[in-house]
């Protein structure tokens, strides 16, 4: 039997734009299929609503929401492979697997992400330098396409249909199965080393003298600081703890971990208190809270990966016109100027971003729209002001002279032909999507604005 539908005013985590939809929420996988095979013409899957614009929204048709497809299906405690429902959220593995001794291979900044999610844009976390993206890690798929089949697919196993969907943003199909390696771990605790940059070029120099010793860094940089302060950072290093590590205290119970936020941000903040202003005053603060240049600490899983996981619903404090995160990548040898161009554009158009952050990617991964590419990533929240939209153009501008390309899991504004520009693999994912749906049954707004279609 097909799930009640409602209509709903759907976003995405920045809350622009806002799309009128069908919403359906399947409690099992036959009803999900009874969807497919009676159900509108358009359809998409949505995940946990945590990519920034309007990808996990259907175009003018109905958006499914997976949350209830989440169960945990299978685990091999000798191999780690975990085989799960697309709906189960990275914390739900956490909690389930950390206390167990094993982590996620790749992780984004948020927990709060589903298996269907993280595949369907290949996420990237602080590790990508040295192990790809999560589709690395993912050994089979099981795909619901839109004549109603089913069809598992994995990086051996027609390979063609799985690196268009690993990355493929939900057009290929609903993703209701993963297949994912777990790492083994030994403790719940990284220890993490946190070195201040003064300026762009020293950040750099750190990336590259510290790449090889951690798999995991980060950089949080002052996106108001200018001149000869342009690029100012803290980078954030860090490995999991071995048992050896930990204090006594610790070592009691190396793995307890219970993931959870501490706050919740229960209304939309006024508009306009984000400014030039009080987000200076942060990242002034924030730079001058560690006063030695080089600290080194033992930090919980929640706090090394997922600080922004503190306060929930912290995008409320955008205001109800919400924020627009630009996230580009630029080639190795193009970041320093290209980071340097993009930074002052910002900061002469007098919009201040209060979270910048700067990270260092590998090769790029086997995914046909995969955002990575080996060179340096830098992420921007912009509060959504006048100005901002023409900012955008001439931003996505710059990366296509560059040779860049921007993140489609942020994007709210990228224009069909910068999408080409950036994406040199397209036509060869599309050659899959006219084969596997050719009536284009899968379309989210995002495609549509961006005329991804057969
Ligand atoms: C605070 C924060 C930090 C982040 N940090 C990072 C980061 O470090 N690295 C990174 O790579 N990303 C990062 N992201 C982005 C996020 O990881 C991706 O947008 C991810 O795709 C969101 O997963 P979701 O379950 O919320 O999917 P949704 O946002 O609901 O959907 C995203 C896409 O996946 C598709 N999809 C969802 N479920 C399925 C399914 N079952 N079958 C087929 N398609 C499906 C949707 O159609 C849509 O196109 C961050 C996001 C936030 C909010």
């Amino acid at each position: 039997m097909s799930p009640p539908q409602t209509t709903q005013f759907l976003s995405g985590w920045g809350r622009y734009p806002t799309v009128e939809t069908q919403v359906a929420r399947p409690e099992a996988r036959s009803s999900l299929r009874a969807l497919v095979e009676t159900g509108a013409s358009s359809l998409l899957a949505r995940g946990a609503g945590r990519s920034y614009g309007d990808a996990s929204i259907a175009a003018d048709g109905q958006t499914l929401l997976t949350d209830r497809l989440d169960r945990m299906l299978a685990f091999d405690p000798d191999t780690g492979v975990l085989r799960a429902e697309a709906g189960v959220r990275l914390r739900e593995i956490l909690a389930i697997f950390v206390p167990r001794g094993w982590f996620l291979p790749v992780t984004p900044g948020t927990k709060e992400v589903t298996l269907g999610g993280a595949v369907a844009f290949d996420v990237h976390g602080k590790n990508h330098h040295r192990d790809g993206g999560f589709s690395n890690f993912v050994r089979e798929i099981e795909l619901l396409t839109a004549d109603g089949t089913t069809i598992r697919c994995g990086p051996d196993d027609q390979s063609e249909l799985f690196w268009a969907t690993v990355s493929g943003a939900g057009l290929t199909g609903i993703i209701t199965e993963v297949e994912l390696e777990l790492r083994p771990i030994e403790t719940a605790y990284v220890a993490e080393r946190t070195i201040k940059a003064r300026d762009l070029e020293e950040a750099f120099r750190l990336f590259d003298e510290h790449e090889a010793d951690y798999p995991y860094a980060v950089a949080w940089l002052d996106g108001l600081a200018s001149g000869a302060c342009l690029g100012r950072s803290h980078l954030m290093l860090g490995r999991h703890a071995r048992r050896a590590q930990l204090n006594d205290k610790q070592r009691r119970v190396p793995l307890a971990y219970t993931p959870d936020h501490w706050a919740r941000l229960p209304f939309d903040l006024p508009e306009g208190l984000l400014n030039e202003w009080t987000i200076s005053a942060f990242n002034q603060l924030y730079y001058a809270r560690q006063r030695v240049r080089d600290s080194r600490s033992l930090s919980g899983i929640d706090s090394f990966f997922y600080p922004l996981d503190a306060i929930s619903d912290w995008n409320r404090m955008y205001g109800e016109r919400g924020f627009v995160q630009f996230q580009c990548v630029l080639p190795l040898e193009q970041s320093y100027d290209g980071l340097v161009d993009l930074l002052t554009q910002v900061q002469e158009r007098g919009l201040a971003s209060f979270l910048t952050v700067l990270k260092r990617l590998g090769p790029p991964d086997g995914g046909l729209l995969s955002f990575p590419m080996h060179g340096y990533t830098l992420s921007l929240d912009l509060p959504r002001r006048d100005g901002l939209m023409p900012l955008l153009d001439n931003l996505h501008e710059t990366v296509v002279e560059y040779g860049g390309r921007v993140y489609l899991a942020k994007d709210a504004a990228l224009r069909p032909d910068a999408f080409r520009a950036m994406y040199p693999r397209y036509p060869e994912w599309l050659e899959v999507k006219r084969r596997v749906d050719p009536e284009n049954r899968f379309a989210s707004a995002q495609a549509a604005r961006l005329h991804i279609a057969p």
